[in-house]
């Protein structure tokens, strides 16, 4: 694995997986492009959860709803009143921090004179950050008086109060922009399926228990996006809501506690580097019963959430349904005199309309590359004592399948050799197949190792009957990532043997 983040973004941009967003203009903080590689291990990523959650059940449907949604649905999913971060103001500098990142990133002693000020324990991090949030100008004085240092000045601060900075991105709708033509970019992909439920249930006619998942960008206004692709602030996501009886939600969130475990371990991201966090009561969301976070361990930052799996109880339709005093809510939900919809589903067993409980795996897509890439990293010293850098990817995240690779560019009775093998490889599905007569093919296994291609398929004079052993007419050779063995293959079988390798 990577042992520090430098060594996977310089990867990244090396190799064309990750780039700033914006860069000829500066960049843009928080924003990043995907690369010609990049995009390959996304889309293969989200298929990957694609075939696993949805193909591979059969109790799930999919979903792709509009990322711009109307105001009433992030007001009444809470998003209005309560997505927000504690920031926090130097007036030296007027620079402007998310207050627990700026707690963390003073030293262990500050942070313990910040604790003994507000009366809390230093190691609990969770709750003196509550503290801080509920008492803000005893906060300020405290961040003061502990001598609290601006990151980017390494002075000490004059601290403003903190207060709430909501992290929804707002938007004008339509030609005139009043009061009323406002909405939101969607800050989780979740509000879409919740808005949906009544859709699908009824287009599917499906019945409890089922989910429903979906992929796509969400947009958060963070305050200080950065630990590179880690917290931007256009992000994607993968999510599912999982719809049951309740008084079987704690089941079901053990089993997709389980399920999600074991999914990412098919990835190459092993249980023994993901901790699991039981979010503590005073920490929840306003929506959770109880949550388990997936603390994935990432170089140079630690254990830092991947995804969360949440019992959300009868929050998120009881806080869209109409009739909400007509349904045994079980959730605190806010009044809701908008909604035009009852989100109730007949109970299995009485057929009595019921609001569902909801079991939420929610996954970044972004978090996910950058476990998969820093699972993959590997820093090899080979019997020549040469060092060579090579991405262990699954096969079936690899963004490059098989590079086909003519050792003479312009033979071309080589070259269109080559040509065919790619075609026929390519049309076998199995992802991207390279045709690579970039030159030298030293360089090319090493790039080709760089960016996690399993196999290397090369085609040279022996191939086409003009090399010193006739008896390897019609075969190629076969470089294997790992092994590095070199198999001769004939190009008949060729398609067969990779397709049995790659499954
Ligand atoms: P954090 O505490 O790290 O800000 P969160 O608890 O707000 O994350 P959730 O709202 O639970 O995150 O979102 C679900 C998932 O979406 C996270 O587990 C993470 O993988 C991803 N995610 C959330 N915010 C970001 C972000 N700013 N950048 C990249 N991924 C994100």
């Amino acid at each position: 694995p990577a042992t520090s983040m430098e060594e996977l973004v310089s990867l990244c941009k090396r190799r064309g997986f990750i780039f700033q967003g914006s860069e000829i203009y500066g960049g843009l903080q928080g924003f990043y492009d995907y690369g010609p590689l990049g995009v390959e291990l996304k889309n293969n990523i989200k298929a990957a959860w694609w075939r696993s959650n949805v193909y591979e059940r059969d109790d799930m449907e999919g979903l792709d709803a509009s990322i711009i949604m109307h105001r009433m649905v992030l007001r009444h999913s809470g998003h209005e009143a309560t997505f927000s971060d504690p920031m926090i103001d130097n007036k030296k500098n007027n620079k402007r921090y998310r207050l627990d990142h700026l707690l963390k990133d003073q030293k262990a002693d500050v942070q313990a004179k910040v604790a003994e000020i507000m009366g809390e324990s230093a190691d609990n991090f969770a709750a003196l950050v509550a503290a801080l949030n509920a008492k803000p100008a005893q906060a300020s004085a405290a961040f003061k008086e502990a001598g609290v240092r601006d990151p980017f000045s390494g002075e000490v601060g004059d601290w403003t109060d903190p207060k709430p900075f909501n992290m929804m991105f707002k938007t004008t709708i339509g030609p005139v922009a009043d009061e009323e033509s406002y909405g939101y970019l969607r800050p989780e992909t979740a509000q879409g399926i919740f808005t949906n439920f009544k859709n699908v249930v009824d287009s599917t006619s499906r019945r409890l228990p089922f989910g429903i998942a979906q992929i796509g960008k969400a947009f958060r206004n963070e305050i200080t996006p950065r630990n590179f692709i880690f917290r931007v602030r256009e992000l994607e996501q993968m999510e599912i809501e999982f719809f049951v009886v309740p008084g079987t939600d704690e089941e079901w969130h053990e089993h997709w506690l389980e399920k999600r475990l074991k999914w990412w371990e098919d990835q190459g991201v092993p249980r023994e580097k993901i901790e699991i966090l039981d979010v503590p009561k005073e920490d929840l969301a306003h929506y959770s019963k109880r949550t388990y976070d997936l603390m994935y361990d990432y170089p140079t930052l630690g254990h830092e959430e991947i995804e969360g799996i949440a019992n959300r109880s009868d929050y998120d339709l009881g806080s869209h349904t109409k009739a909400q005093s007509e349904l045994g809510l079980v959730a605190k939900v806010e009044e809701n005199a908008d909604s035009i919809a009852k989100l109730t589903i007949p109970h299995p067993e009485t057929n009595k309309p019921v609001v569902p409980f909801v079991i939420e795996p929610s996954a970044g897509v972004d978090r996910a590359m950058l476990a998969v890439l820093s699972e993959a990293f590997t820093k090899e010293t080979l019997e020549n004592g040469n060092e060579r850098i090579v991405l262990k990817l699954k096969p079936h995240l690899a963004p490059i399948k098989v590079a086909v690779i003519p050792l003479a560019r312009n033979k071309e009775e080589i070259t269109s050799v080559a040509k065919k093998i790619k075609a026929e490889l390519q049309g076998l599905g199995l992802g991207r197949v390279l045709y690579e007569d970039s030159g030298n093919i030293g360089k090319a296994y090493r790039r080709h190792d760089e960016v996690g291609t399993p196999f290397c398929v090369t085609v040279d004079f022996d191939t086409v009957g003009k090399g010193e052993d006739a008896a390897l007419t019609d075969t190629v050779t076969v470089r294997d990532r790992d092994t590095l063995a070199q198999e001769r293959v004939k190009i008949s079988e060729l398609a067969g043997w990779i397709q049995a390798k790659l499954r």
